[in-house]
């Protein structure tokens, strides 16, 4: 089953948390001469125009990187991140890019990259929009398993994205599973695990599942958009991430209260926990 697609929700609140974060993650792991490993399991496909009927039917975007697009604060991680979008834009806010942009932006001509797209259509966009090279590998595989068969990378030092769409909910469990396989294969890796609030119980049990892998030195980022909810839809979202910077949770303590105040409705709402320690 492949209905979801990305560009129904390209720039809404959550991709605003999950792309601040990889950007943040990336612009750290680069600073160092090293080659790098960029795996992105679940590409989408790379980027995404408002002007499409997908944005159109939902304007999730209104929520989201609109809210924040003439922000005049003083974050220098918002304001980098604002930068970074506004490079895809001319004045006014029409594109918005998928993981891959984002990363693409950071990687350089000694680093390596991996993008998984499953779903036809998607697949075929993220091929137009990165053309394959040696330094490049576009796949229309399982990103999961793809994943697996990544580790341990040559360079010993890698960067993971996990995005899956979760419309099949053993997702949950299969995300935790890999990554604690990747994990026993490649430990020092950074790992950045998306999910959404759309039923707080199966978070809870993710992160119990998490805790009890044996992973360590895990850290938590979730913006809420509004308070949890038995009713259908996702009212927050979260990046967890393995092996962080050493400076993303100060990043993200200083980041989290202005996206609450941004983009969230009164009963909005932010966890920024060390899940594991080191
Ligand atoms: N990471 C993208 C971004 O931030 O721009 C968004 C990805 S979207 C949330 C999830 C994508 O995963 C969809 O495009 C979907 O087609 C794809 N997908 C679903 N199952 C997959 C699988 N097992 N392996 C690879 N891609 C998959």
């Amino acid at each position: 089953m492949l209905s979801y697609r990305h560009s129904f929700h390209a720039g809404n609140p959550a991709d605003v948390l999950k792309h601040l974060v990889l950007f943040e993650v990336l612009k750290y792991l680069t600073k160092k001469d090293k080659s790098l490993e960029y795996i992105d399991t679940h590409s989408g496909a790379g980027m995404y125009a408002f002007s499409s009927s997908e944005a159109q039917k939902t304007q999730e975007f209104e929520q989201g990187i609109a809210k924040l697009w003439a922000y005049s604060g003083d974050n220098q991680a918002i304001i980098d991140y604002l930068d970074l979008i506004k490079g895809f834009n001319q004045n006014e806010l029409s594109f918005y890019p998928g993981s891959p942009a984002v990363a693409h932006k950071v990687l350089r001509a000694q680093d390596k990259s991996w993008l998984f797209e499953l779903h036809p259509q998607d697949h075929g966009h993220l091929s137009n929009n990165f053309r394959p090279t040696r330094k490049r590998k576009v796949r229309k595989e399982d990103g999961f398993q793809g994943l697996l068969g990544l580790l341990p990378p040559l360079s010993r030092r890698a960067c993971v994205l996990i995005d899956p769409p979760y419309e099949i909910k053993s997702d949950y469990e299969l995300v935790v599973k890999t990554v604690a396989t990747a994990y026993k294969k490649f430990a020092t890796g950074t790992y950045m695990i998306w999910y959404p609030v759309v039923d707080r119980e199966r978070i809870e049990k993710m992160e119990a599942s998490l805790i009890e892998s044996g992973i360590k030195n895990v850290h938590l980022y979730e913006l809420g958009t509004s308070k949890d909810t038995e009713e259908h839809g996702m009212t927050a979202s979260g990046m967890i991430v393995i092996n962080p910077p050493w400076n993303l949770s100060n990043t993200m303590d200083s980041v989290m209260p202005e996206l609450v105040e941004l983009l969230s409705n009164d009963d909005g709402f932010y966890r920024s926990v060390e899940l594991v320690s080191e």
